[in-house]
């Protein structure tokens, strides 16, 4: 069975993870592998630029699962594996102008958070209106 990095998505025979491997080549959280020896010499950026969004997504997803089923090993490998299984077929299907379309919907995303932000502070303005309005009636 093998257990993903989660950093690099690199998979890893789990007995070689566990018994064979030199101190330090894994970075291991209980189950979660979060550098391995294909990634830990990579910078972040790398890695970003190594693994797209949508696996990366899924890597945290492993994360998780590793955390919570510490205790059982296989079955977080299970549902590590799981997890990735269905990513790589979102990959089979996905071409360019897929990815390209996640770009502008991430794009979407950000600006719609930029709007609500906006919205937000003119609330804010709008409170501190209502706020001044009794008192100056209060002084008058
Ligand atoms: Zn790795």
């Amino acid at each position: 069975m093998d257990i993903p990095c989660t950093r690099c998505g690199e998979p890893w025979e789990a007995y070689h993870v566990k018994h064979e491997a030199e101190p330090g080549d894994f970075k291991l959280e209980g189950m979660a592998i979060l550098a391995c020896p294909c990634c830990k010499n990579k910078t972040n950026a790398q890695i970003k630029a190594d693994v797209g969004p949508t696996m990366r997504q899924r890597l945290q997803e492993c994360k998780v699962i590793a955390e919570a089923l510490g205790d059982d090993e296989d079955g977080a490998i299970t549902e590590m594996n799981g997890v990735l299984e269905a990513s790589y077929r979102d990959d089979d299907d996905d071409d360019d102008d897929d990815d390209e379309a996640d770009d502008l919907e991430d794009e979407a995303d950000d600006l719609e958070d930029e709007a609500d932000d906006l919205e937000d502070e003119a609330d804010v303005e709008i409170i501190d209106d209502c706020k001044g309005y009794p008192y100056e009636h209060a002084t008058a």
